[in-house]
């Protein structure tokens, strides 16, 4: 295989799925704050957030991503397959979340503020 066929053959690999449809471009990351327990939703823009990963023909996710309650900065590492599935996530000084559990701690989390 030549080295452009190559190249070719690893930008034709499935982009993860939207997590809207509204916002087809749009992949969205949940994660909890270690520190201080804040959830953070990040958008990824899947056309520009991306990396290609040449060993798996997938592609990576390498992100910063900052809390807006004590400012901590956590490092997320998420690999997707050539189908677009996510293999693997991490994160330095938080958690990852799924959507569900990302929703119940948003809304224990924004309960008390509404009271006052
Ligand atoms: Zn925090």
């Amino acid at each position: 295989m030549s080295f452009f066929a190559k190249l070719f053959s690893g930008g034709k690999a499935s982009l993860p799925q939207a997590s809207n449809p509204s916002d087809p471009h749009a992949w969205y990351l949940y994660v909890q704050c270690g520190k201080c327990g804040a959830p953070v939703a990040i958008r990824i823009d899947l056309r520009n957030d991306l990396s290609v990963d040449y060993e798996t023909n997938g592609r990576y996710l390498r992100k910063e991503i900052m809390d807006s309650v004590c400012f901590q900065l956590m490092y997320a590492q998420v690999h997707f397959d050539s189908g677009g599935q996510v293999t693997s996530q991490t994160i330095e000084r938080g958690k990852i979340l799924d959507r569900a559990e990302y929703d119940a701690i948003k809304a224990a989390w924004d309960a008390p503020k509404n009271e006052k």
